[in-house]
């Protein structure tokens, strides 16, 4: 048995914040209070004055090793969640692709062993439905069981990705039957690709233009459908991903009526701006990614989405294309650029850096829509996302007077560019727990390899 002592920290939870100590016993908080008196002989002693003690950060959308738009995401499953520990996360729910031709429970397989023995940190999977067969209600029903207890469809990408309405509402029913979740990626994919379509009639091929195929309207249109499809299927969904005001303001009155729609956003849509699209050559490729980067009138409302509780998550959405990638696949037609971002390492750095600091939220928010709600969101509460007796020892020491720096030669992202580079922020992550084993200090991975879990998840 091995005890560990986070001493004189301020320890921060969703609804508060004390200055106290924490012990661990092996893998999980044993304590939380003045533990003097208590406390073991051998106790190994950190002292955290000064710093924030917070849960590990808990980011449910990734996309590691995963074949989209005919090539790969950058990261497996060693570089991607080296990365993640790094930048303060602990837990991913990543996204397992249904294949062409395969069942769901062939291609979760097929996604499980590429993480086998490589994940870093703690791991489940969502299952996306490309494709419906027969058969396929028994084995989301399988799968749930099994702790893939949820699923994502996407309503646009037609002839790849996209399921049709009917196929939606199939799914939806199938989901509320088993007690899963359906997580939906709204865009109303037919209006795209005939916009795009129309672009490039014009001669409009270069990167920028995949703003232009993707207007506001395309997301908010399709939130709207996708709340009323929920509510005549009688079962409650799970938005990925939103970028407007308009989906924000859908989803605050779907849950003003009492129909419980889930939301989150990503951390490029709070703190990016659409401009990059607008840069000559190819450099508007790097923000190829779907939905689009927003104006500041959008950013305002996601965050106010968030204040209110609109918005419950903040997530990644990392899906790294390298820049030479983009280039290679969607150098003459921007419809062919694989559409995506990397994210994971900088997610929680950069909601301190731009959320807290900034007095955009409240460091208790931050616990929330980084950690607290993702975890309950999907499952993984009490276990995960919350610095409780009881649960896994996943924690961050960060030190508010520290600062981080990011550049893509630094990241441990598997990537050759980010969308921060360059900004040095407030706030550092000084140590990283997972349970209660020391696995990033200053930036720099100092755990063992292959030592992340797959955790099922409660339905
Ligand atoms: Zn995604």
């Amino acid at each position: 048995m091995s005890y560990l002592l986070l001493s004189g920290a301020t320890v921060v939870g969703a609804s508060g914040r004390q200055l106290t100590d924490v012990l661990i016993k092996d893998e999980k908080i044993d304590a939380i209070g003045d533990l003097d008196e208590y406390l073991p002989e051998s106790v190994t002693r950190v002292d955290c004055s000064g710093k924030f003690l917070l849960p590990g950060g808990v980011d449910v959308h990734t996309h590691i090793d995963s074949p989209l738009m005919g090539t790969t995401t950058a990261d497996d499953f060693v570089s991607g969640t080296v990365a993640a520990a790094t930048g303060g996360t602990t837990t991913l729910i990543d996204f397992a692709q249904q294949l062409p031709g395969e069942d769901l429970a062939t291609s979760l397989e097929k996604h499980r062993e590429k993480a086998k023995g490589k994940a870093v940190v703690d791991y489940g999977f969502h299952m996306c439905i490309t494709n419906l067969y027969s058969g396929f209600e028994s084995h989301m029903g399988e799968l749930t069981q099994e702790g893939v207890s949820s699923f994502k469809i996407f309503m646009a990408y037609r002839g790849s990705l996209m399921v049709n309405d009917g196929e939606m509402y199939d799914i939806l029913r199938t989901a509320g039957k088993y007690g899963a979740k359906l997580c939906v990626h709204a865009e109303n994919g037919d209006v795209i690709d005939r916009m795009a379509r129309d672009l490039v009639e014009n001669g409009q091929v270069g990167p920028g233009n995949h703003e232009l195929a993707r207007p506001p309207a395309t997301e908010i249109e399709a939130v709207e459908r996708a709340i009323r499809i929920s509510k005549m299927a009688e079962v409650p969904l799970y938005f990925v991903h939103l970028s407007t005001d308009g989906a924000v303001e859908a989803v605050a009155r779907a849950q003003s009526e009492g129909w419980p729609i889930g939301a989150e956003t990503c951390t490029h849509y709070l703190t990016l701006d659409r401009a990059i699209y607008d840069q000559p050559g190819f450099e508007p490729a790097k923000a190829v990614l779907t939905p689009p980067l927003r104006t500041q009138r959008h950013r305002d409302a996601l965050w106010r989405g968030l204040n209110t509780g609109a918005l419950s998550v903040v997530s990644s959405d990392h899906c790294p294309f390298c820049f030479d990638e983009k280039r290679r696949l969607g150098g003459d037609d921007f419809r062919s650029i694989p559409n995506g971002g990397p994210g994971v390492e900088h997610r929680m750095s950069v909601m301190y850096g731009l959320g807290v600091a900034q007095n955009r939220m409240t460091l208790e928010k931050y616990v929330e829509v980084t950690a607290l709600n993702p975890a309950k969101t999907f499952g993984l509460h009490p276990r995960k996302g919350e610095i409780t007796p009881g649960a896994d020892a996943d924690i961050i020491i960060l030190d508010p007077k520290g600062t981080t720096r990011i550049s893509a030669g630094t990241q441990k992202q598997n990537m050759d560019y980010t969308l921060y580079e360059g900004f040095t922020l407030p706030g550092s992550m000084d140590a990283v727990y997972s349970r209660g084993e020391l696995i990033a200090s200053n930036g720099e991975y100092v755990g063992k390899s292959g030592r992340g879990r797959f955790i099922p998840r409660i339905p």
